[in-house]
């Protein structure tokens, strides 16, 4: 027999290889993007002390009521919007499932789903399962900016779906409440699904405020938004995440939920309630927390031969390093910075379907501990 493969141009992802990679070499790791350093004690107690009380069966398919009514109350609280933890709140094995059932349950085989490249590596396998096709429009250069006219230009009869992403992986970039009211006013008339991913949605700096799809009164009743509780409290290894969207819709999306996963890790999702309840101010302070490592790297990197803009949001800041080798290309350039150089990184092109030319950027993940930016500082300045 011969499998035909139903994903024949998927290999193994980019964060799968450069963290191997960078294992291999021994290299700090600045690739795959994850926090060096622990979660809150208070966090890490709470999931023991469910699992001694016996928290561990099976969940309600939609997620404990304590967690959805505390990421209700957040909502209500950031975004003025009066989510019903009941009907429109449902949480997650991770971000990623969150994505993969919105994608199942709104694409139908023939539509187009129109994505900005760079693009997250997992929008598009969930578009090509569907039996779904992305039409990419590539962000422009150098702000990582969307051209409404050619996202105008790009829409036809079968468009269905639109993925945003802000903030912005890997670029950092941001989308202004004005670009979320020109997407409004571009598929009001039309039968057009969003889906926001706003996994970052915490990590937004120099006094910059994120506009969330979850504040957009309109855009809101054709959206899915998706977070990761993973990014915001120091734990992508506990793969919890949620969807939020209003109720007819979520009423679908359990749908397909209920039967790719049924529901989320129960012990977590206890701890994570208890945390959010004791600690709401948890998420004010990440701005700043995170603002403080994007400073020192960009510090400890002020004298080196890279180039770059802070990033304005996100744990990744971008890398422009042809000062240093304009005769690599950024996949050769991630690979020879990793073993020669000891600093794994995620090149750019990866996340699009056709890289743009003369583009020489790297990804470097900032969410570590001092000491390792300082490290990362000399390998880098050392270059
Ligand atoms: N979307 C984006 C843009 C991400 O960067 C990530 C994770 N790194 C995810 C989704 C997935 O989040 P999770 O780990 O909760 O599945
Ligand atoms: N989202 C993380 C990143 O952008 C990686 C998650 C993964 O490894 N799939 O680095």
């Amino acid at each position: 027999m011969q499998l035909q493969s139903k994903l024949p141009h998927v290999g193994l992802t980019i964060f799968t290889q450069m963290s191997q990679l960078a294992s291999a070499h021994g290299a700090l790791n600045l690739s795959q993007g994850f926090p060096d350093f622990d979660a809150p004690d208070a966090l890490k107690d709470a999931v023991q002390r469910h699992v001694q009380a016996g928290h561990n069966q099976y969940a309600p398919m939609t997620g404990i009521a304590a967690l959805r009514e505390q990421v209700a109350s957040k909502i209500a609280r950031l975004y003025r919007n009066p989510v019903c933890a009941e009907q429109e709140v449902t949480i997650t094995p991770g971000a990623t499932q969150a994505l993969f059932c919105a994608i199942q349950t709104l694409v139908r085989v023939g539509d187009e789903v129109i994505v900005f490249d760079p693009c997250y590596d997992s929008y598009e396998p969930a578009v090509t399962l569907a039996g779904g096709r992305c039409v990419h429009i590539a962000l422009n250069s150098p702000d990582f900016s969307v051209d409404w006219q050619i996202f105008a230009d790009a829409l036809t009869e079968r468009t269905r779906l639109v993925i945003i992403n802000s903030p912005h992986n890997p670029s950092g970039a941001l989308l202004r409440q004005a670009d979320l009211n020109q997407l409004a006013d571009l598929i009001r008339e039309r039968d057009i699904y969003l889906l926001s991913d706003e996994v970052y949605e915490h990590l937004v700096f120099d006094g910059q405020l994120h506009s969330s799809v979850l504040a957009h009164e309109e855009l809101y009743q054709r959206a899915c938004v998706v977070s990761s509780f993973g990014k915001t409290y120091h734990v992508t290894g506990w793969k919890t995440g949620y969807m939020v969207a209003p109720p007819a819709l979520t009423e679908e999306l359990r749908k397909v939920h209920q039967y790719v996963s049924f529901c989320a890790v129960t012990p977590l999702q206890y701890a994570l309630a208890d945390f959010m309840q004791a600690q709401p101010e948890h998420v004010d302070q990440l701005p700043a927390f995170y603002q403080h490592k994007r400073d020192q790297l960009c510090q400890a990197l002020q004298y080196s031969r890279f180039t770059f803009v802070p990033t304005a949001s996100t744990y990744f800041q971008l890398l422009d390093y042809r000062n240093i080798r304009d005769d690599l290309n950024d996949v050769q350039m991630a690979h020879w910075l990793t073993t020669e150089h000891g600093v794994a990184s995620i090149p750019l092109s990866v996340f699009y379907q056709r890289p743009p030319t003369e583009q020489y950027l790297l990804r470097v993940c900032f969410a570590k501990r001092a000491q390792t930016l300082e490290l990362a500082g000399e390998k880098l300045c050392a270059i």
